[in-house]
């Protein structure tokens, strides 16, 4: 689905995200200097792209469109995370780990090589701290 928008949209678009609750379609309408077709049309051309959703609400007896912005999500995220802590974990190169698990002979809870790391990696945590200097 294109979401290229003409400028028509992105006006109409600025005034749903501008609104503090939505703005009704026939005041969408009103503004833009559009008829209730054309109004129509658009409407649903940005709601068909994802960019503002519709709640029907009365108006006076009458059935209309309260119309709001979609907000967005970022298409993609990152998040950077610092594996060189982890890289010398004794289950990256353990023969036994499709048979290791919880309750397993091959158990994260009992393992001696997992204890082994854990302690050297305690003490090279420790061994830092106590080269830090003190915050005041
Ligand atoms: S916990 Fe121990 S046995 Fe299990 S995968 Fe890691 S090193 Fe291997």
């Amino acid at each position: 689905m294109s979401k290229q928008m003409s400028n028509l949209e992105k006006e109409a678009l600025n005034l749903i995200k501008n609104s503090d609750n939505g703005i009704l379609q026939s005041e969408l309408v009103k503004e833009l200097g559009l008829d209730s077709r054309e109004g129509s049309r658009l409407v649903l051309r940005l709601t068909k792209k994802g960019l503002i959703r519709r709640e029907q609400v009365s108006v006076n007896g009458r059935r209309t469109y309260r119309l709001l912005p979609v907000e967005s999500r970022p298409e993609k995220a990152s998040i950077k995370i610092d594996i060189t802590t982890i890289l010398d974990i004794p289950c990256t190169t353990c023969p036994y780990i499709d048979q290791c698990g919880p309750g397993n002979f091959y158990d994260p809870a009992t393992c001696h090589l997992m204890d082994r790391w854990l302690e050297e990696s305690v003490n090279k945590i420790a061994k830092l701290l106590r080269r830090a200097p003190i915050a005041e």
